[in-house]
């Protein structure tokens, strides 16, 4: 019951909080049971070359297909599957969901780029990882290089590095590795000098204000000049307007994701997206020929 402690103010636990607290027990106590019933959903969102238009890349996005709740972000249910384990076994079904569309995507002809795949931290632990993977890779006869796993910079702090020979094994593989959210962990210039990774994802919040912040153009600057230096690729992800996307491709980094150019959607809505896009750039270069 909720205590009233004089005028409108509530003690303790507000009823907003106390229903967030609920939701959080209600989803926790369903998860695993929730793997078993499939509600679980991999969607996927496209990432792009501006001076290309290719489509080159995709990223795969979790979804819970919740019963009474309907569609149910990873913010929301991420953490508790971190804290409950049952990201092992989430991580593994979205691995496995996302090759089997690659591949069938790659047998249609459809999409032959890479997949991105996010892994949290947990998912490194018991060295369960790098035999998933190569498990997978085998069954869905997939070259390794059409895969890369996005990690954040945490994986590579002082108290987790011991899970790079893990990393390690697998770019030996010819598994591409990420680095997701670039900029807002805590990973010093002199880490990242030896990281082993292919791509460095700029995170959305030096994105958003990139038309009007000397700052953010100075942060983005620099990290296209590290990712020069250290000879790895660099994407920006969460691009919204069109005068962001220019902005950052007059900066130099072409590779962009954001709902400018597709929201993460069902693997049957990606395949219409991915053919309107192709066919408006297709339209794109013959006007182009046209004007010339
Ligand atoms: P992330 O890996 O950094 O993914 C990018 C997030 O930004 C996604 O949110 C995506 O839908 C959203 N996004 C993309 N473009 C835009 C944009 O233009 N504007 C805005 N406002 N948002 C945009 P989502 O799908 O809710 O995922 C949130 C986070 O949950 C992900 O952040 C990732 O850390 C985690 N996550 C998602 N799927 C998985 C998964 O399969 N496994 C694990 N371990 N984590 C996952
Ligand atoms: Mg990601
Ligand atoms: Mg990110
Ligand atoms: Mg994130």
């Amino acid at each position: 019951k909720i205590k009233k402690s004089g005028g409108n103010h509530y003690s303790f636990f507000d009823i907003k909080e106390k229903s967030f607290i609920q939701q959080r027990l209600e989803l926790e106590s369903e998860i695993f049971q929730a793997i078993e019933k499939d509600q679980f959903e991999v969607w996927y969102q496209p990432q792009i070359n501006t001076e290309t238009y290719q489509v080159y890349g995709v990223e795969c996005l979790i979804r819970w297909n919740h019963p009474e709740q309907g569609i149910i972000t990873p913010d929301l249910f991420i953490p508790i599957a971190e804290a409950n384990g049952s990201i092992k076994e989430l991580g593994y079904f979205v691995l496995k969901t996302a090759c089997h569309q690659l591949r069938q995507w790659r047998i249609n002809n459809v999409f032959t780029g890479v997949m991105a795949i996010n892994v949290s931290l947990r998912q490194f632990e018991r060295n369960d990882l790098l035999g998933q993977v190569k498990k997978t890779l085998i069954d869905e006869m997939l070259p390794a290089e059409s895969i890369e796993l996005e990690v954040t910079e945490s994986l590579f702090s002082e108290d987790n590095n011991y899970h790079t020979p893990i990393l390690l094994a697998l770019r030996e593989l010819g598994v591409k590795v990420a680095i997701d959210d670039f900029g807002t962990g805590y990973s010093s210039l002199q880490r990242l000098k030896n990281l082993p990774i292919d791509n460095v994802k700029i995170d959305k919040c030096f994105v958003d204000n990139i038309e009007h912040s000397s700052e953010d153009v100075a942060i983005v600057m620099a990290t296209i000049l590290l990712s020069k230096t250290f000879k790895v690729g660099l994407i920006a992800e969460g691009i919204e307007t069109q005068e962001q996307a220019d902005k950052l491709s007059e900066l130099g980094c072409f590779n962009q994701q954001g709902y400018l150019y597709s929201r993460p959607l069902r693997a049957h809505d990606f395949e219409d997206w991915l053919t309107d896009f192709t066919l408006q750039h297709k339209e794109r270069k013959i006007l182009q020929v046209v004007n010339n």
